[in-house]
């Protein structure tokens, strides 16, 4: 009883956090070390000091990772937030406080507070291009252009533009000027829409370096607070780098499910008794050829967030194809298979809305008169079977052949 009740939790937990099946959560990991780290150094003002001689190392090195983690992922978004954090940290590190508000060095921490922010949020908004790509390129190229732009307008003397740079309200609780200000505030507004549609660790990472960095530069030229967070944003990148390779790795793109890579690797790790299903969409050639590739899409992805909902412990992969794997470690075919067709009663009761070429691209908040949109079912077979400690190998191989019976049998049910 209490474990079906500890079910209908994770399940509703899942739902909220994991519209689609990519959870928001593991997207937020980075951020939140981020955060964690930056109050721990907060409560502990000798660590604090401590680490600050090594800062300018520290961010030299990100840069350098980043370029070999950039080369590696063929993605280069990574390396150009990395960069925008290292030219920000140089002058936050190179340009010390001065009284004087009109001096180059306030008017280089005023146009870093605009830029930063403005080059983050670009970089989400963009596709990740490999490094070598005319896009990857002219991205770096457009991050490394914006100081040569703020040196521009200050050696030209552009008095209008550098006035509103500097422009700092009186009576503002912080030294921010208003534009930077308001590039953050923008900025925070695109990454986190980003981050809602996107899921993914990069979006995510870039959250967190924007906040870190934005607190940084809130607590004003000169702090001892704006190059350690500068420097501790850049790494929290790295690590939203470094989770996009696991991400490329062990999820597969289409669904978010984990791939038969992570089934792999999870089979491996398993020693105890095991629970595998193997479970297949009923006549999806017909789905494709009568609806097209697009469309069979869209139902894998409806599929896959079903089955990622399983209760009773269970852990759910696309194998390939239209084809998916459960995992249920430690439990027994009894009480496995309640839940295994718990979800193909769920995916059979769900209708699936056809989008017509005139369908809006979100889903409307009100339901058109019923009856007028095209509907999909589609219905799956499963295979269940058990394996014996130290073969988990073997019950995927049994699942598989009970797959096939329930195939034989009629379809849409579990053997
Ligand atoms: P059955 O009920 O016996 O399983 O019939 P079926 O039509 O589902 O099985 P079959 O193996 O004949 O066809 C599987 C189809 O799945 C063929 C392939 O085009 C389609 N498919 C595999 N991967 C994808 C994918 O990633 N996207 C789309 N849209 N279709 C895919
Ligand atoms: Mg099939
Ligand atoms: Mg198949």
């Amino acid at each position: 009883m209490e474990e079906r009740a500890c079910d209908r939790a994770r399940r509703k937990l899942a739902r909220a956090l994991a519209v689609r099946s990519r959870g928001l959560l593991p997207a937020c990991t980075p951020a939140l070390a981020g955060g964690v780290a930056a109050a721990a150094l907060a409560a502990a003002p000798g660590v604090r000091e401590g680490v600050e001689p090594w800062l300018p190392a520290t961010v030299l090195a990100a840069l350098g990772v980043a370029l070999l983690l950039a080369l590696a992922l063929r993605r280069s978004r990574g390396l150009w937030a990395v960069l925008a954090l290292a030219l920000a940290f140089d002058v936050a590190h190179r340009w010390g406080p001065t009284p004087d508000e009109s001096s180059p060095a306030a008017f280089a921490w005023a146009a870093t507070a605009l830029l930063l922010p403005l080059v983050l949020a670009t970089l989400v908004l963009g596709r990740d291009r490999p490094l070598g790509s005319a896009g990857g390129l002219g991205c770096g190229i457009a991050v490394a252009a914006a100081p040569l732009a703020a040196a521009f307008v200050w050696l030209s003397f552009q008095e209008k533009a550098i006035g509103a740079i500097l422009h700092t309200p009186a009576g503002t609780p912080t030294p921010l000027p208003l534009a930077g200000l308001g590039a953050a505030g923008l900025a925070s507004v695109v990454v986190l829409v980003r981050l809602l549609q996107r899921r993914t660790a990069f979006e995510g990472s870039v959250l967190g370096a924007l906040w870190l960095a934005v607190g940084g530069l809130v607590a004003g030229r000169g702090s001892a607070w704006l190059p350690l967070l500068l420097a501790l944003a850049a790494l929290v990148v790295l690590v939203g780098m470094s989770r996009s390779a696991f991400e490329l790795a062990f999820l597969d793109p289409l669904t978010g499910l984990p791939s038969r890579r992570a089934l792999e690797e999870d089979l491996r790790g398993l020693d105890g008794p095991v629970v595998a299903a193997m479970v297949d969409i009923d006549h999806f050639k017909a789905v494709n050829d009568r609806h097209g590739h697009a469309v069979g899409d869209q139902v894998l992805r409806l599929v896959a967030s079903r089955l990622a909902q399983v209760g009773g412990g269970g852990k759910a992969y696309r194998y390939g194809g239209e084809e998916f794997a459960l995992l249920f470690p430690g439990r027994t075919l009894a009480q496995a298979r309640p839940h295994v067709e718990a979800v193909r009663e769920a995916i059979a009761a769900s209708p699936f809305v056809l989008r017509n070429e005139d369908r809006p691209k979100r889903k409307p908040r009100r339901p058109g008169p019923s009856g007028t949109q095209p509907t999909l079912t589609v219905t799956v077979s499963g295979g269940l079977a058990e394996g014996r400690r130290g073969e988990p190998a073997a019950a995927l191989k049994a699942a598989d052949a009970a797959l096939y019976r329930a195939k034989q049998a009629g379809r849409n049910r579990i053997c």
